[in-house]
């Protein structure tokens, strides 16, 4: 992707200072998600790197990813499994805890989402700590996925979410 079109998408990016939390300054992406073309143009590049290898399954963490992975899952011609909070998902489901900055926080998924050995993506609107993403992976693993790859639409750097995801292959658009 051209400087110049990672720019444009950049500016689709707002800041909002102290959300949720005091101290947060949280990155809305729906002023990208609201313009065609940012949003086509982010989801074609997110889909690039992927295209050519066989992939089953593009697995969304709710609720941002959602609307990421339904995207490329479609460009990739894959099923989508959702991550959902708990309570949300009506059939037996693995459970996975993880820490937060204040608490912690649990994600579920359905026991027959994914067949062992199926090659899946996961991905995420935003990397900041990395423990969402952790988890993820951990949750996705028990159910003997191969992860061929984490997406990401935005990287907060200087948080080194990275860190917690060694031994992945890890991508993302937009690093702060
Ligand atoms: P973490 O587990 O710290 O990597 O946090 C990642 C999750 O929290 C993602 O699902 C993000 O959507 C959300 N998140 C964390 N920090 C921010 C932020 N500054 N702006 C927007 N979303 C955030």
């Amino acid at each position: 992707m051209s400087t110049h079109t990672l720019v444009q998408l950049t500016q689709k990016i707002r800041d909002i200072p102290d959300f949720p939390r005091k101290g947060i300054v949280f990155k809305d992406i729906t002023p990208l998600l609201n313009d065609p073309q940012a949003f086509k143009m982010a989801i074609d590049a997110m889909a690039h790197q992927y295209i050519g290898q066989h992939l089953d399954l593009v697995v969304g963490i709710e609720a941002r990813g959602f609307i990421i992975g339904a995207a490329l899952a479609y460009i990739l011609n894959t099923g989508l499994i959702p991550l959902r909070k708990p309570g949300k998902l009506p059939f037996l489901t693995h459970r996975m805890s993880y820490n937060l900055e204040y608490g912690s926080a649990e994600l579920e998924v359905h026991r027959d989402a994914i067949k062992p050995g199926q090659r899946v993506i996961i991905v995420d609107d935003l990397l900041a700590t990395g423990g969402t993403m952790r988890a993820s992976v951990d949750l996705v693993k028990t159910l003997g996925a191969e992860i061929v790859g984490i997406s990401f639409l935005v990287e907060l750097g200087f948080l080194e979410g990275r860190s917690q995801l060694q031994g992945c292959d890890v991508t993302s658009l937009i690093t702060y």
